[in-house]
């Protein structure tokens, strides 16, 4: 099944100014190494990538389209020549009291993700806020949380990595699956274990009958 990276943009791929709005190529500043080790992971994975982002009252005045987009479409090709291509770019334009279920962490824009065809307890989402974890756990996926001066680091059992920077991330989702079995047969026994360190956290046994049963 499909896995997919779920990125936020601002404060994950680029730096977030001040006043929350990159509306200008001055205010455009990436994270360190997101170009290369971005490039890598789409390179030496298989997963899906898929952006989505909050932009506050984009298409109003407070944040016009005109400002908005030359920026953003110079790091989507800028990404694009480098290997990082996306799937999708979804772009929630709302304001937070309006409480829409598009806007982070709502799924509202991805329920194309839930239908079943997607492997999401397999997926990530990336970012840097308290409503991207709350993202992954809406999906049902998990969250790397890419560590930011301005937000507390999350204490949520949905973050599998919190993240000092780019070159972590990489090492993370590269890194081979840490499984490992064990079987051991006396004349008594014969116990076989097998332990996968980044499953989702189910785990079953074989009874003495010979029936799979879920441990509590
Ligand atoms: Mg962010």
């Amino acid at each position: 099944m499909k896995r997919v990276l779920f990125i936020d943009r601002d404060g994950t791929l680029i730096e977030e100014p001040d006043d929350f709005q990159v509306d200008s190529f001055a205010k455009l500043k990436l994270l360190p190494g997101v170009v290369s080790h971005l490039s890598a992971i789409a390179a030496e994975t298989d997963y899906e990538l898929v952006m989505v982002s909050n932009q506050d009252g984009l298409g109003t005045e407070s944040l016009p389209e005109s400002a908005f987009f030359p920026v953003h479409d110079f790091l989507i090709d800028l990404l694009a020549k480098e290997g990082v291509h996306f799937s999708k770019v979804f772009i929630d334009r709302s304001f937070p009291h309006e409480n829409k279920p598009t806007r982070k962490p709502g799924t509202a824009m991805l329920t194309e993700y839930l239908s079943g065809e997607y492997d999401m307890a397999r997926s990530f989402v990336i970012g840097d806020r308290a409503t991207d974890f709350e993202l992954a756990r809406n999906l049902g996926a998990r969250a790397i949380f890419v560590r930011n001066p301005n937000f507390p680091s999350p204490d949520d059992p949905s973050v599998a990595l919190a993240a000092n920077d780019w070159s972590e991330i990489r090492a993370f989702l590269t890194r081979p699956p840490r499984i490992a079995e064990k079987h051991r047969k006396t004349s008594e026994t014969d116990v076989r274990v097998l332990l996968n360190l980044d499953g989702n956290g189910a785990a079953k046994y074989l009874d003495g009958a010979g029936v799979f049963r879920p441990y509590a």
